[in-house]
Order: structure tokens, then sequence, then C-alpha cells
């Protein structure tokens, strides 16, 4: 869910660098300062896509205990990117991960 909003993060200034670099047209005054700012945004939203592609290879992807979709959980607590619902992440004794919907005590698998 994070990762989504990272993701509609570096989109919106994609957006607002064309718009200010657009802007730039209609006065020469403006331009050199217009274009210099929308290559920084666009510079900054490839590495925003960059870094999230880089972290979602490195996070791990669990089954939602809601919707059962896997989804990629950020961090400790983080929400389904399918259904939004809170998820904590717990380890078992043979330290394998699992998603477990958070508030809820986890289920103790033998
Ligand atoms: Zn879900």
């Amino acid at each position: 869910m994070r990762l989504n909003r990272l993701r509609t993060t570096a989109l919106a200034l994609i957006f607002l660098a064309f718009l200010i670099m657009y802007l730039g047209v209609f006065s020469a005054a403006i331009l050199p300062f217009a274009l210099v700012i929308g290559t920084i945004l666009i510079m900054v939203s490839v590495f925003i896509y960059f870094r999230v592609g880089a972290m979602s290879m490195k996070i791990p992807t669990l089954e939602c205990p809601n919707c059962h979709r896997m989804t990629k959980v950020m961090g400790m607590e983080d929400g389904c990117m399918y259904c939004g619902v809170p998820i904590r992440i717990e380890m078992d004794e043979d330290e394998n991960l699992y998603a477990v919907q958070n508030g809820e005590v986890p289920v103790k698998k033998k």
C-alpha cells in the first residue's frame, strides 16, 4: 500500500514537471527556470520509481489474511495493496513470515 502511494507521488511529480515546463513556453523570462525545475522534478520521480522497484524486490510478499491475495508488506505494519486492511508481520518458530490482520492475536501454527 505504501508502495502504491509512492508510485502515485512519482506520477504526480512527472505531471507537475510537464506543467511547469509548459508554463515556461508562454514566457521567455521564466523558460530557463521552468526547464531546470521540470528536469529536476523528472529526475526525482525517476529516482522514486527506481527506489520503489528496488524495494519491491527485497520486501516479502505475503498472503493477505482478509482477501487472500499476495500483497507486498513494507515494514512491520502496512496496509494490503488490494483491500487496504492493516497487516502486521509475524514470525513463527521456524522463522517463516506470515501476515496477520492488525489488532488480531496471531494464531499459532502447529
Ligand atoms: Zn487484502
